[in-house]
């Protein structure tokens, strides 16, 4: 697979640190940038957030050691999906002081 990729993503100036987030409240600047993505399988590719136990942002989601916090919604990317939601995800536990969203918000704008 080519990371070509990297040189055409929305976040490619963007500050790294805003990637580094896996607490929902600071991780909502660096989603912006994955809202317009097109490469968010790409990117998953690239990083292998789970078998690498990543924290922060990769491919439209949140990750906390190698689990998903939340994800952008891929039919509707400024909503973001936590808790419940994700299904069929291998998931991370969020504290309720975590979750600047609710469930079917459209927070992201
Ligand atoms: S999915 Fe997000 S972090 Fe990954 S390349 Fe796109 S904008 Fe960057």
């Amino acid at each position: 697979m080519s990371f070509n990729f990297v040189v055409e993503a929305p976040c490619r100036d963007a500050d790294p640190w805003l990637f580094d987030q896996s607490n929902l409240d600071l991780a909502q600047p660096g989603l912006k940038y994955c809202q317009s993505c097109i490469f968010w399988n790409e990117c998953e590719s690239l990083v292998q957030p789970k078998s690498n136990a990543y924290d922060g942002i990769v491919g439209g989601k949140v990750w906390r050691n190698g689990k998903v916090l939340a994800k952008l919604d891929s039919a509707s990317p400024h909503r973001l999906v936590v808790g419940e939601e994700l299904v069929n995800e291998e998931t991370a536990t969020v504290r309720g002081s975590e979750l600047p969203w609710d469930r079917h918000g459209d927070v992201l704008s």
